[in-house]
Parts: structure tokens; sequence; C-alpha cells
């Protein structure tokens, strides 16, 4: 037996599905799917076969040409979920399992209409990373197994359904509901498996490039991502050719719980992107890097989710850098150090999650989750690129890329590649100290720019009483007002945050960046002319970064404990399981 990932049962030793086919019926009335998978070996299978599932009723399990089989459920471990354990009869091509998910399912959520922009139909969306998809489809549930698919997906008439795959048809089944077809012809990791099912529009950006969103933020969203063609022609001349076909995105509703996910063919993106003013398309950056960077050359386990990160994060400050320049590169890396050393702060006494080679056997990935992966992985990414210098280390990429492509490696195996194509890399920018010792070397890159320094000094100074002049303030980006605002001390005054919301008019913001690094002075600060808008915005929005900040700055005083936990109770029955999660663990360690 070998199990490569401590976060499954996949036993490598064991036949690999290649395939999977998947009927999903998706029921809003009962919020469960009912499902069938097959899975196709592309071989004479034979013996034992471990799935993870989590969760999820097994109601029948068949291998072609034999017709039923037993099959075993194992005890449920709180992590992993329980194993289903079949044994397969001699030369089989493929197996199906019917069954049915649970009402609680942590990939699905279920929304009521009016959670909605529109408030008129549900809408149902997955979120299978971190190791979630075992709780919508039995699978080998590890980036190491990849596979193609097909599905069938039978929704409510007059919903769309849209996959992490590309559209095959559609038909009205006759009975009041509609199916919809999807074929996804490259192998993925099953964390890149997506659905989602809503009242939804769609507008051409590109030939290959298309918004999805309610009808009533479609025409937002479009103009917001107006440039996204731009950045796939960027992201092809650091990677290559841009490998999935077609580059489509869906604005989710509020409680989707990251910023985004780089679903293949269907990026999915939280609605606090659309500033008015395209001012967050970073993330949008970001998820298009991952077309090559995580889901072309995938992480082997979430101990070695730096490789899909760090290489993303680097990716996306490059890509900005060719479209905006070097002074808005240089504001992402500042953000980036910013959310680098919160979470190094959150992890003071977890110094093993730190680094970024993780050992995880026993820890859940959802608890290991952080920026250290993305801002450390991004560090050490540039670090070697310059050690070898621009023009080597894109080179370098590119073999990395052609090498690795639809295959899932780990740190080591990266490490060797490394040695083998740039030797002495590694040594030089002490890779050791990034991967297996915690916090960041002393060694790291530092990204300035005039600007950035004018920022810090001028944020420093606030507590001596410095200000920024009008003429200053009035020529700010967005982007420079958030470094600004993210370097001010954590602890200001009352009469603090009313300068500050008078000369920056941060209660209007439309920029949740902005708006969530305000609100998280103003709680911080007990500042009570900032609590309708506090509550507003933690009833709304369900994406973990800001709550992570709201609700930790609302620990400050009795009165904003008290806040907190109100706001709370009312918010998080429209909250994503992982955001409540995340709350909760933090409301449970206020003092009483
Ligand atoms: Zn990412």
């Amino acid at each position: 037996m070998h199990r490569p990932d401590p976060h499954s049962y996949y036993d490598s030793a064991q036949p690999k599905a290649r395939r999977l086919q998947l009927k999903l019926g998706v029921d809003f009335a009962t919020k469960r799917i009912d499902g069938e998978v097959v899975l196709e070996f592309g071989a004479n299978a034979t013996g034992l076969l471990d799935l993870d599932t989590k969760g999820l009723e097994i109601l029948s399990v068949q291998a072609s040409g034999h017709g039923p089989i037993p099959w075993e459920l194992g005890e449920a471990d709180a992590i992993l979920g329980s194993r289903l354990r079949l044994d397969l009869p001699a030369d089989t091509q493929e197996v199906a399992i019917t069954y049915r998910t649970s009402p609680d399912t942590m990939a699905l959520q279920w929304l009521e209409p009016s959670q909605t922009e529109g408030k008129v139909a549900p809408y149902l969306f997955s979120q299978c990373q971190q190791i979630h998809a075992r709780t919508m489809v039995p699978c080998q549930d590890t980036p190491v197994v990849r596979v193609a698919y097909k599905a069938e997906v039978t929704v409510p008439e007059g919903l769309t359904a849209v996959m992490s795959a590309g559209p095959a048809g559609d038909e009205a089944t006759g009975d009041g509901r509609h199916t919809f077809r999807f074929t996804m012809p490259q192998p993925i990791p099953s964390y890149l498996l997506a659905l989602a099912v809503g009242r939804l529009a769609c507008r051409d950006l590109s030939p290959r490039a298309r918004v999805w969103a309610e009808p009533e933020t479609v025409e937002a969203a479009a103009w917001e991502f107006a440039g996204v063609e731009d950045m796939i022609l960027k992201a092809e001349s650091l990677f290559g050719p841009y490998p999935w076909d077609r580059y489509d995105m869906l604005v989710l509703p509020p409680s989707f719980p990251y910023g985004g996910m780089e679903n293949p063919r269907m990026t999915f993106l939280t609605p606090t992107l659309l500033a008015g003013d395209r001012s967050l398309v970073d993330v949008v950056a970001h998820e298009l890097a991952h077309s090559w960077t995580g889901n072309l050359v995938t992480n082997a386990s979430m101990e070695h989710f730096w490789l899909n990160e760090g290489f993303t994060v680097w990716a996306e400050r490059k890509i900005l850098r060719t479209l905006h320049g070097d002074d808005a590169a240089a504001l992402g890396w500042a953000m980036g150090q910013k959310a680098l050393e919160d979470s190094l702060e959150r992890f003071a006494n977890e110094p093993h999650l730190t680094v970024l080679r993780l050992h995880l056997t026993g820890i859940d990935p959802d608890d290991a989750f952080s920026s250290i992966p993305y801002e450390k992985g991004a560090r050490l990414v540039a670090a070697l690129e310059r050690e070898v210098g621009e023009d080597r280390f894109h080179r370098f990429l590119r073999e990395y890329m052609d090498a690795h492509r639809f295959t899932s490696i780990t740190t080591e195996q990266f490490c060797s590649f490394v040695d083998a194509k740039l030797p002495g890399a590694l040594v030089a920018v002490n890779a050791r100290a990034y991967l297996n010792e915690p916090g960041l070397p002393a060694s790291a890159p530092q990204f300035r720019s005039t600007m950035l320094d004018t920022l810090t000094a001028l944020a420093a100074g606030w507590a001596a009483g410095e200000r920024p002049s009008a003429s200053q303030i009035a020529g700010w980006s967005t982007n420079e007002l958030l470094v600004y605002l993210q370097k001010l001390p954590r602890q200001v005054t009352q009469a603090d945050c009313a300068w500050l919301d008078t000369h920056f008019q941060l209660m209007g913001r439309g920029n949740h960046e902005i708006l969530v690094e305000w609100l998280t002075l103003a709680a911080a600060a007990d500042y009570e002319p900032a609590f309708p808008k506090l509550r507003e915005v933690l009833l709304r929005v369900g994406r973990m970064k800001y709550l992570r900040p709201l609700y930790g700055a609302l620990e400050a005083t009795p009165r904003t404990r008290a806040l907190a936990r109100e706001i709370y109770a009312a918010a998080s029955p429209g909250y994503h399981g992982l955001s409540r999660r995340v709350v909760q663990g933090m409301l449970d360690k206020f003092p009483a």
C-alpha cells in the first residue's frame, strides 16, 4: 500500500481513474444532488479500489460486465471523510456509482433567492479546493490523479448550469427541467471540478473570453473585465499558448468565500471585484495565470501548495507590470508583504505552517491556508529570477511548463528540475530557508519604488502628527491609498478615524479593499459611526479575506465584541461553510 497524499485514501498501487462521466440531478427543494459517476480506467482494472467520500450516501455500485458489486464505506474521519472500498472483478473497464450528496456538504453552497442579486431564483455553486470534491462526487480526490470528464447536469427550467468544462449542448427534459452537457477533454485534478447553477446571463469579451453573471450584474462585470484579452496575451508571452481553448469567468453571489477560484475554462470570481473602476482586476490576472501554474502544472498535494500559488502570484505581478508599469507592480508586492506579515503573525505559535514545503498529516488543509504559500512562494520565485536573470529565467519557465504539462509534481521534483536546468541557483538564493524554515529569509527580494517609499514614510509619521496634503491625496490612485492605509498604525484614535473618513471619503467606497481596510481600522478603534457600514458589509459579503480582518478587529473592546457576535448571528446562515468555520473559530477565542 502506498498513499502519497496525506489528504486522500488514494493508493498508488491501485487502478487509477482516467475519465469520469457524471450525471447530476440538482434538487433545490432538498438541497441535494442525485448523482451517478462512472469511473473509466482506460484499461482492464482489477482488485481493491479506495475512493474518497465525505457525507455521501452511496446507493449502488456496478462494475461493467459484472453487475452490482459489494462495497464498504469506512468510518468517517473528521478531515478525510470515509473511504469507499470496492473490490473490482477481473477485467473491469469501468465502475458506476450512484449516490446522493447531503444538504450541508462543504463543496456546495445552496443559496436562497434572497441571497442573490435578482432575488427571484435559487443558486448553487461548488468550491472543491482544498479537499471537498469528495463531498460532491466519490473519486480519487488527490491532485496526483488527473481525470478528463463529461457531465450531464439537470436543473429546473429557467436556470443555467456552467462547469469547469466546455459546453456540449442542452435540452429541455419535458418535465419542467433542463439538461446541460459538458466535456472537459484535458485531464484535471479533482479540486478543479466545478459547477454553478443559477439565473445567468453572459457577454462576450473577446473571441475566446466571456463573462457570466446574474442579469443584474452582467453589464458591470463585462465593463470591469473588458481588458481580459490583453491579460491573456501577456500571460501567453510569459508561459506559451493558452492551453484550455476558452477563458470564461463567472461572477458569483457575494457569499463566495474566495476572491477567485481558477476552475479551468470557467474562473469563479467574487462580486467584490466589481469596484466600478477596474482597480481590482489583479485577481483576474491571478486566476488567469493559474491556467498554467496550478492547472497545467499542479501541486501533487496540499503539502506542495506553494508550487501553485507562489508561481501564480509572481506571474500575476509580472502581468500587471507589463500592463501598468513598475510602480503598479511594486504596490502589488507591498500589499502582498502586508498579507504575508499578517499570516506570519497568525501562525506565530505554529511555525511549522510557515514553511513552503508543508507536512500536513493529521492537519486539515483549510486550517493551514494562509498567504504564506502565495507570498513567501512568490518571493522564492522572484529570488530565482533575480539570481539567473530575466531572460534565462524566462527560458527556464517555458522548459518547466513543457516538461510538466498536465502533471502534478512535488517540491522535490521541482528542485531536481531546477538543479538540472539552473545548477547552483537554489543554493545561491538559499532556497532551503524558504522551503524548510519558518518565517521569511532576510535575503528575500525587496520591491521598492519612489511612490512606495513616500507612502511608507508618510504613514510612519502618522503618530507624530504627519498627514498627507490635499494635493497628495488628490493625486493618489486607489492602490496607493490602499497601501497608505495598510501602513498606518493598527490602533488609531476615534479622532483619527474621523480625519481619515473626512479626507478620503472612505465610508462610501465601492472598492472593497479600501472599504475593508478602513473598516478594520475603525472597528479596532471602536468608532461607532462606522458600525452601520460594518454591519452592511459583514451581512452581505462572505469572502474570507475580508471576514478575517474585520471580525479580528472587532475583538478590540467589549462593545465591538458584542457587535461582532450580534452581526455573526444574523450573517452566518448566509455564509459559506468554509467562512463560517473561520469566523466561528475566531469568535470562540474572543475574551468573554
Ligand atoms: Zn491562486
